[in-house]
């Protein structure tokens, strides 16, 4: 069977990339998206299990200490992590996945999986991202503050990535993430896995 591919998608917070991943794994077949950990404290809308599983600091250095992360890192004053089963597990079932990560996890994934995608998303404007945190109405305006000056230091890290794009109109993104897992996978060393039958009967 096909092994999947690895996708770490990064972006500014308010840059919506959880809305467009949302979306892209509901419009695509074999796609999952990785549940991460978080210390941080769960927001109204948000459940456990859905959006994050959320942990106290003790369980989480628990974790790391029993090396369950495939990645680590500390975003804003929080603990956030990508747990190594579950996506490992994804990945030997021939699914896609998708980290939505920061961009120091992304480079611990990319160490360790070279051969993994990742992808940059920006907003159309610093107004734009600010109004977006706002009207996300999830975040008072203090962490709106916090995340607002970080954001130019994750978007500072674009060059690390292969794909960026600008999440102005939203199914405009959306398409070109789209666009992005069909090349991928219509990549020929992966095709030669997924065409076995059809290319021994053509071929040989
Ligand atoms: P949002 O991006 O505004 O929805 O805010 P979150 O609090 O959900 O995420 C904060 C930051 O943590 C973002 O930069 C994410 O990319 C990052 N993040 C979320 N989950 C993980 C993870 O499992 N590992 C790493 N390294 N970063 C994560
Ligand atoms: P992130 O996960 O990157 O922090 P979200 O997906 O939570 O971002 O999006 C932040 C806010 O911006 C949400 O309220 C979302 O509905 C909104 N949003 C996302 N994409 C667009 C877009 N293209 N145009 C307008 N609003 C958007
Ligand atoms: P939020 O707290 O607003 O949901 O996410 C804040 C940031 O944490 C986002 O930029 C998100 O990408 C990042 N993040 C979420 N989960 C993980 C994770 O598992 N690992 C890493 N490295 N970053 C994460």
């Amino acid at each position: 069977m096909t092994t999947g591919k690895l996708y770490i998608i990064s972006a500014p917070s308010g840059a919506g990339k959880t809305s467009l991943v949302k979306q892209l794994i509901a419009d695509t077949d074999k796609l999952v998206v990785s549940i991460s950990h978080t210390t941080r404290a769960s927001r109204n809308a948000e459940q456990n299990g859905v959006d994050y599983f959320f942990v106290t600091v003790e369980v989480f250095q628990d974790m790391i200490a029993h090396q369950a992360f495939l990645e680590h890192a500390q975003v804003y004053d929080n603990f956030y992590g990508t747990a190594r089963q579950t996506v490992e597990d994804y990945l030997v079932q021939g699914l896609d996945v998708i980290l939505e990560i920061d961009w120091q996890g992304a480079r611990q994934v990319r160490q360790m999986w070279p051969e993994c995608v990742s992808i940059f998303i920006l907003p159309p404007s610093i107004a734009v991202l600010r109004q977006r945190l706002q009207n996300r109405g999830q975040d008072n305006v203090e962490i709106i503050d916090r995340r607002m000056q970080a954001a130019v230091a994750e978007m500072s890290h674009y060059p690390e990535f292969d794909y960026l794009l600008v999440n102005d109109d939203f199914n405009t993104a959306l398409q070109q993430l789209k666009c992005i897992i069909s090349a991928n996978r219509l990549l020929q060393t992966r095709q030669q896995q997924e065409l076995l039958a059809l290319l021994q009967d053509l071929v040989n």
